[in-house]
């Protein structure tokens, strides 16, 4: 008998509208747990309301999104990050003035030795970050930057990351490093919902993919099974990049 695990994040007919406009409808899929989820679809398709209702920070009209078994629909932003589900939205989510250690300490409530070993953790997934913690956090580059963000998203110790678009803007030499911290991330344990304009990059680091198309799923699969031929039918050739 196999017994497969239970999803880390299961959404079921998840339905959002600002006003009249449906953003989302009926959207299901599952998130297994330390795997890695590609969201793609053109503009407007619904992709970051996803990622926002998720997170809480739009309430759905319709569907529940339970994460570890827990029904977190409707709940706040502040307690589904508690739950362990971290949004690291579009920009970089640092305070430029402050160092980069500083920004790392603020990003955890615990006490000293607590926050000290957090530290210590983000700092062994990012060495890159330690030979830089007495910098401010602004004179880092953009990827950089990207880097620390998710470094103290990773100081609660989340279970899932959604990374939103974290490449916009970014030189390659700097995407390239946004994708090596997230695959840090995962080989630390956690799984990623990635939504991201270079596809091609996105599929050839998740596991599963999804294609959102007027805020329905107009295609799911493998990332294997994603090739060429879906990305020029439903993203052009422009996102295929
Ligand atoms: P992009 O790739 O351009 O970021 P997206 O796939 O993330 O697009 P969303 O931003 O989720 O798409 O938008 C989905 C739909 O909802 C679009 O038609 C958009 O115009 C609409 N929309 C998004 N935010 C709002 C809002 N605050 N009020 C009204 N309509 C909105």
């Amino acid at each position: 008998m196999t017994v497969t695990a239970p999803p880390l994040l299961a959404v079921r007919d998840l339905t959002v509208r600002y006003g009249a406009a449906h953003a989302l409808r009926d959207v299901t899929f599952d998130v297994p747990p330390n795997s890695a989820l590609a969201v793609l679809g053109p503009n407007g398709a619904g992709k970051s309301t996803l990622a926002r209702a998720l997170s809480g920070l739009v309430p759905p009209v319709a569907g529940t999104v339970v994460f570890e078994g827990r029904d977190v629909t409707g709940s706040t932003p502040d307690a589904i990050r508690r739950a362990g589900l971290v949004h690291l939205p579009e920009g970089r989510g640092v305070f430029p003035s402050l160092t980069v250690m500083e920004n790392l300490r603020m990003a955890t409530a615990c006490d000293r030795r607590r926050r000290a070993a957090a530290v210590d953790r983000a700092f062994e997934i990012f060495p890159a970050l330690r030979e830089r913690q007495r910098q401010a956090a602004g004179t880092l580059s953009g990827g950089e930057q990207q880097m620390l963000s998710l470094a103290r998203a990773l100081m609660v110790d989340p279970r899932l990351v959604i990374a939103d678009e974290l490449s916009l803007g970014l030189a390659p030499k700097m995407v390239d490093v946004v994708f090596e911290s997230l695959r840090r991330a995962r080989a630390a344990g956690v799984a990623v919902l990635m939504i991201e304009q270079f596809a091609s990059r996105a599929l050839g680091f998740a596991d599963h993919c999804l294609v959102l198309q007027r805020g329905r799923i107009a295609w799911s699969g493998g990332t294997d099974e994603a090739g060429p031929e879906l990305l020029s039918r439903y993203l052009g050739d422009a996102t295929a990049a």
